[in-house]
């Protein structure tokens, strides 16, 4: 049924601008309103906090459905779980109701600032700091590539608090949009995911109250790493969506497309790509499912399954993407057609939330 009216939705509202929040780069501002609309913007929101309290797999069919249509979109609920997951994880009583109650009723989106221009993999190298001042912090440094940068009204930001303990001396913030201080850089001009503004966050001198800490001094690196297990799984969701719109879309394709005096789908040589990449997806698909069912559970191995989801339906969603621009020849080489456009958006789930190289890291870390 979730996954009905998702689809409904995601077709009726979402689709029609993808194309153009694609060629103009800009927020799918549909998309938003379409989603609060039918609370499906942050689902994973637990009612006590005023949210809709999807589990982990309700949000992932959400997330999928989304991508299948427009993969920009797809981060609108995406890093809305990815920005507050953390104040959900460790977060005080006092921090889940002041920040979760506007991003449960489409208020403010929440965004997530782990990035650093010259700490990407190796996040644990960042500089921007915290210095606590009475019952005050006060933050600097520059969070690079954050995802609705400037649009969300909410930043969970991780910075030095002790120099001396690397991962350790490390803690997470809720910072503001509004707090003094708080600005953004130049939207980046990307590949893909266009509509999903990607920008620097500087903080110069943001002095926020001690209690918009998350958890303890010291166990943001450990916050962060957690919420990452998580929301893997959610990337795992927006690139099994992205290939399966380019599959339905390469499917339909080949059967009015004709060469040769008959439809192409009637080539051997055309069904069996077709049915690799079904049969490629659906893997990816399984193996995302799974890991949201232990994302649910907190599971003991949670943490390969996020990382193995992530990084095998990332690598699908390139193979099959890249397979259905191959279907539609010509045609699928230019932007008249929508497979060229899933295709650049596939890319980047091979990069955010940890590269395929560090998943394997991880994968191989903590081997089953
Ligand atoms: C569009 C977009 C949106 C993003 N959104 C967010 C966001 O909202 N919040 C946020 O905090 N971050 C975000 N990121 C940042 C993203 O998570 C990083 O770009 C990513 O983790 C890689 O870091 P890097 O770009 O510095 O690459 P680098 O770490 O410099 O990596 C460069 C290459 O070296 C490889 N490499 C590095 N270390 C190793 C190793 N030990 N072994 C093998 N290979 C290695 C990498 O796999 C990669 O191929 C976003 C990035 C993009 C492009």
């Amino acid at each position: 049924m979730l996954r009905e009216t998702i689809r409904s939705l995601a077709e009726a509202k979402i689709a029609p601008h993808a194309a153009a929040v694609d060629e103009e780069g800009r927020f799918p501002r549909e998309a938003l309103d379409a989603l609060v609309a039918s609370d499906l913007h942050a689902v994973h929101v637990p009612e006590e906090y005023g949210g809709a309290g999807a589990d982990a797999l309700a949000t992932v069919i959400v997330i999928e459905e989304v991508a299948r249509v427009c993969g920009s979109s797809s981060l609108i609920p995406a890093v809305n779980k990815l920005g507050s997951l953390p104040v959900i994880l460790s977060g005080s009583e006092d921090l889940k109701k002041k920040y979760l109650g506007p991003l449960a009723k489409g208020d403010a989106m929440f965004s997530y600032a782990l990035s650093e221009p010259d700490a990407g993999s190796d996040a644990a190298g960042m500089k921007t700091k915290a210095v606590r001042d009475g019952d005050f912090w006060v933050l600097n440094g520059v969070k690079r590539w954050i995802t609705n940068a400037g649009e969300s009204e909410y930043y969970t930001v991780m910075a030095v608090t002790d120099p001396t303990k690397r991962s350790k001396g490390i803690s997470a913030f809720v910072v503001e949009k509004s707090d003094e201080g708080v600005s953004f850089g130049a939207p980046e001009k990307k590949l893909g995911i266009k509509g999903s503004p990607t920008r620097e966050v500087y903080l110069d001198n943001v002095r926020i109250p001690a209690d918009r800490m998350i958890g303890e001094e010291g166990t943001g690196f450990a916050t962060a790493m957690k919420t990452l297990d998580h929301t893997r799984i959610t990337i795992a969701a927006q690139a099994i969506g992205i290939a399966q719109g380019a599959l339905d879309y390469a499917k339909g394709y080949v059967q009015e497309r004709k060469q040769f005096g008959k439809p192409i789908g009637d080539f051997q040589g055309v069904q069996f790509m077709l049915a690799d990449m079904a049969m490629k997806l659906e893997a990816a698909r399984q193996l995302t499912y799974a890991a949201a069912a232990k994302s649910e559970r907190l599971d003991g191995d949670l943490t390969f399954f996020g990382a193995a989801a992530k990084c095998f339906a990332s690598d699908v969603a390139m193979e099959v993407t890249t397979d259905a621009v191959q279907l539609l020849g010509g045609y699928g080489y230019t932007r008249d057609y929508p497979v060229e456009r899933m295709m650049r958006d596939a890319k980047i789930t091979q990069i955010y939330e940890g590269t395929n190289q560090v998943q394997r890291i991880v994968m191989a870390r903590n081997l089953p």
